[in-house]
């Protein structure tokens, strides 16, 4: 049996790299962009950089808001198999209700900024379920951490607690979603399928690396979503560029 977990919370100036035989990896991070492909690839004129934050703005919200103090996290070694996340207090970002919110609030403002009545509709409703995507994912590899009214109430299948299980789904998540979404990649294909093998060197690399302290795993995140996001606008920016003629007019 695990002696009695030591807790740190943010601030604290304590080393994980101190405690041996500790390797944790972060909250479920690639498996949501299964998400965006698979949305890339039902709304093909919808920009994949919008898709990766739509998928991950849970996620970057709660980043923002470990941050600044107001959603809070505690490390706990051995918490589960895959992390030592403890993520006790997240109800604006995590709870179901606040994940209705901000897929809804989502939904709205590609409704209020697509023009066209049928396009509206659709990215409306496209983004909304890419936003809300996060919950459901997030359900099945966090312990019971995810609130179901705001602080109350909180739910998740812990499939974290098998680690090698929940690699393979992450990277099955992905590599399928790829797959369904690559006919829609036109020209860009191979940035796609190089694009998925970063993020899936990533979630490996994630396994072997922990950040030093708790609030490294916001900050670390969160730079991984800008950095997936800007590769994303990269490759749709080249590959327009290059097909520009050809390919069809971006929806706006
Ligand atoms: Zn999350």
């Amino acid at each position: 049996m695990p002696s009695l977990p030591t807790w740190r919370r943010i601030g604290d100036n304590t080393s994980l790299a101190a405690i041996p035989d500790h390797q944790p990896s972060p909250a479920m991070f690639i498996g949501h962009y299964s998400a965006a492909f698979a949305a890339k690839r039902i709304a093909p004129a919808l920009p994949l950089p919008l898709l990766f934050i739509a998928c991950q703005i849970i996620d970057i919200v709660w980043g923002a808001l470990v941050l600044a103090g107001v959603e809070k996290l505690r490390i706990v070694p051995g918490f589960t198999a895959s992390n030592d996340l403890d993520l006790y207090y997240m109800p604006y970002t995590h709870s179901l209700s606040s994940a209705l919110a901000w897929s809804l609030g989502a939904a709205l403002l590609c409704w209020l900024a697509t023009p066209g009545s049928a396009a509206r509709l659709r990215t409306a409703v496209v983004v909304g379920v890419t936003v809300s995507s996060h919950w459901t994912l997030d359900l099945l590899v966090h312990v019971p951490d995810l609130p179901l009214w705001f602080d109350s109430m909180k739910v998740g299948l812990g499939w974290w607690n098998y680690r090698i299980f929940a690699l393979v789904l992450e990277l099955a998540l992905l590599w399928l979603a790829m797959a369904f979404c690559l006919p829609v990649a036109g020209a860009a294909r191979k940035k796609y399928l190089a694009l998925g093998g970063v993020m899936s060197a990533l979630q490996v690399v994630s396994l072997l690396h922990q950040p030093p302290e708790a609030a490294s795993v916001a900050q670390q995140l969160l730079l991984s979503y800008l950095a997936l996001s800007a590769a994303a606008w990269w490759i749709e920016k080249t590959s327009t560029a290059s097909t520009a003629g050809t390919a069809p007019a971006a929806q706006r």
